[in-house]
């Protein structure tokens, strides 16, 4: 562990550096070891101080990017993490199951695809036996393919963006919630994307929105059952996503250009806001989308 942790005070816009990424391709799913540059999940940085003890969570997405650097946050504040990611992000996964354990937790992969309802299911089973329960769901997974024109977005891809972002959603909370005690929490990961929708992202975009509102209804319903709702709205940050044809290669070359900061974020600075909504601490908070966003101004 470094001298510098999530708790060092500093200038936040300089904290990182522009990520200045070369022009890069990887097809979907991206996987990060081949990223340049790696992004930053906090592996050197990320200090936990007990804040999820002996909690059981399970993450879409946790082999790499913002649901990596949160699988580890979560197992340095003391929970057991289950991660789920595509078959081509083994790679990844073993990295981060490893990092898992050594914080000291339990870790496990699921290779699975979650646009099936069938494998949401077992995907919730899996993770049930492993962790022996489960009391944070996060629902991380995502699909992003930027195309300029509608007359180009095919059929297929707006639906599997769809099952991906909000259809997975339902079903891994719908499977999850006989197993959810009082005191549980699910996270949703929304985007800034959900209030400023780029032009070539129509799908995306109004996924996100989608997981918002979702996230809010659903809330109020579980709010008797003693269960939290919350979302995390990213904005630019520098992962796999961008890499596997999430933006063009103009968008790629301007990206640490798009949030206020004249910097991406780094998965680690999105991490505490997951352990945050994952924790007791936030017990007054359910409903709420925790925009982390490089001052980004949303409504
Ligand atoms: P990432 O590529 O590192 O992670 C996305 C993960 O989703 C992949 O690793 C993959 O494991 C998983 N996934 C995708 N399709 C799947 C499928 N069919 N079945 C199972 N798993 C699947 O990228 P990231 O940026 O860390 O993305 C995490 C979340 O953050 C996504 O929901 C994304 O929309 C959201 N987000 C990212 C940004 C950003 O700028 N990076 C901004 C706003 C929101």
């Amino acid at each position: 562990m470094t001298a510098r942790d999530q708790y060092t005070f500093g200038n936040p816009v300089t904290l990182y550096d522009r990520v200045e990424p070369p022009v890069q391709h990887q097809p979907e799913p991206g996987v990060q070891a081949k990223m340049t540059p790696v992004p930053d999940l906090g592996e050197k940085t990320y200090r936990g101080t007990g804040r999820l003890t002996g909690r059981k969570a399970l993450i879409t997405g946790g082999d790499s990017g913002i649901g990596g650097a949160v699988a580890i946050a979560f197992a340095r504040e003391g929970a057991d993490v289950v991660i789920v990611h595509l078959p081509a992000e083994q790679q990844d996964a073993d990295r981060i199951v490893g990092l898992i354990e050594e914080a000291g937790a339990k870790g496990h992969s699921i290779a699975a695809d979650i646009t099936e309802a069938a494998t949401c299911r077992a995907i919730v089973a899996e993770a049930v036996s492993v962790l022996g329960g489960l009391d944070i769901l996060v629902n991380n997974a995502g699909k992003q393919v930027a195309i300029d024109r509608l007359e180009d977005l095919s059929d297929e891809q707006f639906e599997q963006t769809f099952r991906t972002n909000v259809f997975a959603n339902f079903w891994l909370t719908k499977a999850a919630l006989p197993h959810l005690p009082e005191g549980a929490t699910i996270i949703n990961t929304a985007s800034l994307e959900a209030y400023k929708p780029a032009p070539d992202r129509l799908d995306y975009a109004s996924t996100k929105a989608a997981v918002n509102n979702f996230s809010k209804g659903l809330a109020q319903q579980l709010a008797p059952r003693g269960i939290r709702v919350n979302v995390v709205a990213p904005g630019p940050v520098w992962t796999a996503l961008q890499v596997s044809q999430g933006v063009s290669d103009e968008q790629m070359k301007a990206f640490d250009d798009e949030s206020t900061y004249q910097r991406a974020g780094q998965p680690a600075e999105l991490a505490p806001a997951f352990v945050f909504l994952a924790s007791a601490e936030s017990s007054y908070v359910s409903g709420e989308t925790l925009n982390v966003n490089g001052a980004m101004v949303t409504p």
